[in-house]
């Protein structure tokens, strides 16, 4: 650690003690350690969002995480709580593959080539404010990667199809493991006239995915699979289910952030696993579990970028700020895009 990074973590933990009852710092599981050890809370996005919401004495929550986890923070936490992204340039490249100008307009196209069929929508917790109003309008549900089987399954049953946003790894993983055959899933290209299908494709479709994807997730390949089953026989694959289907179909375990913490944890010593998630959860795991073989289930390091913007520097900026009483880049969602984002998310609680 140089000199310069010893003072900068000096004087977060001297304003976190300032600060203390008044500030919480919310870290992903994604973060890098430097960050991640001034965590008060840490969680994937959505449990990090339901502790914002319980955290009502709290007036200032420090969100380290990317945009659209701040923004779901912010709705579900009270007016009065201010919810503040140290960087923000920490954007989630996903969630921005799907604007609600380029959803309205893809719905319209939809509706249109499938007269009298009725089409819920489903966007992942990984997408804008915008996007989940859209579908809490449309009487949908936001859905995250340990339930979006669940929710597709609810929306199957209210509906002949699901229009699902913006991750189409997710989408098709979910539907795959509901039975729904690969001629019923239909990809929506983004940009191109009724998702570049036809009328006839679209009609028969059960559920019409988005084509955003993860560029971390995208990273898993069937070869590295192969790889670490040949060097270590009887490794467990364990991926995350953002990563395209041809890989997690051969892993021997799917989940979210959480499902793959817990896995890792109720394994016994001794056992081995290969991981296709962010490197930075994996490392943590490494360093958690040292009688545990941990690997990286793909050989470059799969970093989220943006969520690495945020820094040492910035939090150290937010937490100067506000023990001077200043608020510095706060997340607010307008109030009408927050009541509709917000009956998605409760439709999803509900569920
Ligand atoms: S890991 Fe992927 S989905 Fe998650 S925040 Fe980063 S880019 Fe977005």
């Amino acid at each position: 650690m140089t000199q310069l990074q010893e003072n900068i973590f000096e004087k977060i933990a001297a304003r976190k003690k300032e600060l203390a009852g008044k500030a919480l710092i919310l870290c992903h599981h994604y973060q890098h350690e430097d960050v991640f050890q001034f965590a008060d809370l840490t969680g994937d996005s959505l449990k990090l969002a339901r502790e914002a919401a319980e955290s009502g004495k709290y007036p200032y929550i420090i969100f380290c995480g990317v945009h659209f986890m701040a923004e779901s923070a912010d709705i579900l936490t009270d007016d009065d709580q201010a919810v503040i992204l140290p960087d923000l340039n920490a954007g989630c490249p996903m969630a921005d593959m799907a604007t609600v100008e380029q959803v309205a307009s893809a719905w319209e196209e939809l509706e249109q080539a499938c007269p009298g069929q009725k089409i819920i929508p489903v966007t992942y917790v990984n997408s804008s404010a915008a996007i989940k109003a859209f579908v809490g309008k449309r009487g949908g549900s936001v859905c995250t990667s340990s339930n979006a089987e669940r929710v597709l399954s609810w929306a199957l049953e209210r509906g002949d199809k699901v229009f699902f946003f913006p991750d189409e790894h997710l989408g098709r993983n979910s539907s795959k493991a509901l039975g729904i055959t690969e001629d019923q899933i239909v990809l929506w290209k983004r940009d191109e006239k009724r998702g570049g299908n036809g009328v006839e494709k679209l009609a028969r479709a059960k559920t019409i995915l988005w084509n955003g994807y993860c560029h971390v997730h995208q990273e898993f390949m069937v070869e590295q699979i192969t790889h670490w089953r040949q060097r270590i026989p009887g490794i467990r694959i364990i991926i995350h289910p953002e990563s395209p289907w041809e890989v997690v179909r051969l892993a021997d375990q799917y989940g979210s952030t959480e499902g793959i913490i817990a896995a890792v944890q109720a394994s016994e010593p001794g056992s081995s696993w290969a991981i296709g998630t962010e490197v930075n959860l994996v490392k943590r795991l490494q360093k958690q579990h040292p009688d545990k073989n941990i690997y990286l289930l793909a050989p470059t390091p799969c970093t989220c970028t943006t969520m690495s913007c945020i820094t040492p520097a910035n939090l150290l900026w937010v937490l100067d700020n506000l023990a001077e009483g200043k608020i510095v880049n706060q997340i607010k969602v307008d109030a009408q895009t927050a009541s509709g984002a917000k009956l998605a998310l409760d439709r999803m609680l509900e569920i």
